[in-house]
């Protein structure tokens, strides 16, 4: 029986399920769906109208585990208790985390090795996985209550400068919310998607995203052409956002009311009001000139104008990580075409104004900036619901996939620009009788021969039971994932034997290395069409001789001598005619040898027939 619900959201009947966008934050985080009805992305918010749920879990005596706003209140009370930044975590070994270790309250474990880390909450342990899972779950929690479905897809973002363990890690932590992550996607993707770059047809354009968050700032160089993006680099602080801003106001008044650190080190309460104050002065600056509050009874104020001579150290060290990160991709500022805006600091005005007259050009910034990432999560997850048949699928293979075959050949079983995720696959035996193993190598590239081809991966497929050559059946296969890892398996259908490597196609090749490779493939398409036929022409000949010369030793009985005189001359017509690499000869000299063959390879085959015949009925 199938269910039927109401979309509270959208007021229609949901019979699909929907796939979400969730942006798992370093501060925050928050699911968005794309409407069924409108078919714009929205973030899902709940009665009390927030969309953010801070990324923060508490773990009490109980065990019991809270997530969001009511963690986040007993983060100065419980702070052993309370786990923030977890992302910052993710994917890291206790040496990868190291000296940043003293900017977490909370128990990072050291074992000296090069594990993971764990965090120790009184006496359990959790890994940033099982700690961010339960951000997820809550999300997806969430999610369901407001949309009275039930959740079980999404896509996740992550830093464009995420690893694979980080983004390994960031999947697992989707498992384990019992989410199917159908994709990982770069933040700074999912942002020009929710602007709607790289939704149309033959779009190029160099884009530049800029995230100023609570904590970190990230500038990211992308390209984008025919839908898909690609990072040329990345650069930004990770100690570096909107808690500076209010760090540089917290000394200002501290300065102005003669309040010491020690005072503040000592008054947890008073620290927290300055730090409460000093948010609120500057999120209000935002939309005023001046700002004017309480500390303790005590007047404080601030004015746009001190607060931006205050900040502007903080704004243009952004300015220069933009730089950077500009010279690494070899651009100017000027070559950039779009500027999206992402991350709650900017909002603040004087951060809008820098990053605008660095580039020399108006920002995205229609969107709200803490949405945006979430948004473009969702557009992909609509995409992959297949709801926007309008829109390009993001990814392709830039290069054709296969495994070597006889003779140095290529075969490829993914063509280049095929769709991403993708499967393929392909059967294969033995050449020789006996063979136990065989030899897996990968290939990407669009030359015939493998030489000339970049070789990903190998393995051998072992244990495979002995057979005449040509019987055993081995299934290939190749899987390539929605975050571009290509799967090799292969299996002998006899018996059963199965091996399987993981690649990661693209590893390692840069977009002119791809380029160049497709031009050479175009140079030499003339050259490779002649050898493959030589080589396939070659192989055949060669399969010829073996059979030929194992059926006169297996059945010398049944021929004349006169007959196997003749078959040894043709033989060595043919072994003359491969050494000579003369195709046209090759095929013709295959065909003598074969005709030659032929009667009395029908003679054995009608007596082999008899002999099975004998003594059992036909059906
Ligand atoms: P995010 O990490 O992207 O959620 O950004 C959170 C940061 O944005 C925090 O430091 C907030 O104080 C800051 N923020 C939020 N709203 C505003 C605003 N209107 N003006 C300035 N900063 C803001």
């Amino acid at each position: 029986m199938g269910k039927i619900a109401i979309n509270i959201v959208t007021g229609s009947i949901q019979q699909e399920e929907i796939i979400v966008g969730i942006d798992l934050g370093t501060t925050n985080s928050l699911i968005a769906i794309v409407r069924t009805d409108t078919h714009e992305p929205i973030a899902l918010k709940e009665t009390d109208g927030l969309a953010l749920v801070p990324s923060i879990v508490h773990f009490d005596d109980f065990g019991n585990v809270t997530v969001g706003n009511p963690a986040k209140e007993l983060l100065i009370a419980e702070a052993e208790r309370t786990i923030y930044s977890v992302k910052r975590l993710m994917g890291k070994s206790y040496k990868d985390v190291g000296k940043d270790a003293g900017f977490f309250a909370y128990n990072i474990i050291d074992d000296g090795t090069d594990a993971l880390v764990k965090i120790q909450v009184g006496d359990r342990f959790f890994s940033p996985i099982e700690l961010s899972s339960y951000i997820l779950k809550e999300l997806k929690k969430r999610a369901e209550h407001i949309l009275k479905v039930s959740i079980s897809k999404a896509v996740i973002t992550v830093p464009a400068y995420f690893n694979d363990a980080q983004r390994q890690a960031t999947r697992d932590a989707g498992r384990l919310a019992g989410l199917d992550v159908l994709r990982i996607i770069n933040e700074p993707t999912a942002a020009s998607l929710a602007y709607g770059l790289g939704t149309k047809h033959h779009e190029e354009k160099t884009i530049a995203v800029y995230d100023l968050g609570g904590g970190t700032f990230d500038i990211s160089i992308l390209t984008l052409s025919n839908g898909i993006f690609e990072v040329l680099s990345t650069n930004g602080d990770t100690y570096l956002g909107g808690d500076d801003m209010d760090n540089v106001i917290v000394r200002y008044w501290q300065d102005q009311l003669g309040v010491t650190d020690t005072e503040l080190h000592n008054f947890k309460s008073l620290a927290q009001q300055f730090r409460i104050r000093a948010e609120q002065a500057k999120v209000h600056l935002s939309d005023n000139e001046v700002y004017e509050g309480l500390i303790d009874d005590q007047a404080v104020s601030l004015t746009r104008e001190k607060f931006n001579e205050l900040i502007q150290p903080l704004v243009n060290r952004t300015i220069t990580a933009c730089q950077n990160s500009l010279n690494d991709a070899g651009l100017k500022a000027l070559q950039i075409d779009a500027v999206v805006m992402v991350g709650g600091s900017t909002r603040v005005p004087l951060v809008k104004e820098c990053v605008k007259n660095f580039f020399g050009r108006d920002v995205y910034d229609r969107l709200n900036p803490d949405e945006v990432v979430a948004l473009g999560a969702a557009v992909q997850a609509d995409i992959l619901a297949g709801n926007n048949t309008e829109m390009l699928l993001l990814d392709v293979t830039p290069l054709s996939l296969g495994i070597e075959t006889m003779g140095g050949l290529m075969d490829v079983l993914i063509p280049r620009n095929s769709k991403i995720p993708n499967k393929a696959g392909r059967q294969y035996t033995t050449q020789k009788d006996g063979q136990s193993s065989m030899r897996i190598s990968v290939y990407q590239g669009e030359r015939d021969l493998v030489q000339d081809n970049r070789k990903l991966a190998e393995f051998n497929l072992t244990g495979i039971p002995g057979m005449p050559a040509g019987l055993p059946k081995v299934d290939v296969t190749f899987l390539i994932d929605a975050d571009g890892i290509l799967k090799v398996s292969a299996t002998e259908i006899r018996s059963g034997v199965a091996q399987s490597i993981d690649v990661k196609p693209q590893y390692g090749l840069t977009d002119e290395e791809v380029e160049n490779m497709l031009l050479d493939s175009l140079t030499h398409a003339k050259d490779d069409i002649k050898t493959r036929a030589l080589v396939e022409a070659t192989t055949e000949a060669q399969q010829m001789l073996d059979t030929t010369e194992k059926f006169l030793s297996k059945h010398r009985d049944f021929l004349t001598d006169d007959e196997v005189a003749l078959t040894w001359e043709h033989m060595n017509k043919l072994s003359e005619a491969i050494n000579a690499k003369d195709k046209d000869r090759i095929h013709n000299e295959t065909e003598i040898l074969n005709d030659v063959s032929r009667p009395y390879a029908e003679r054995v085959m009608d007596a082999a027939l008899k002999d099975a015949m004998k003594g059992k009925k036909v059906i």
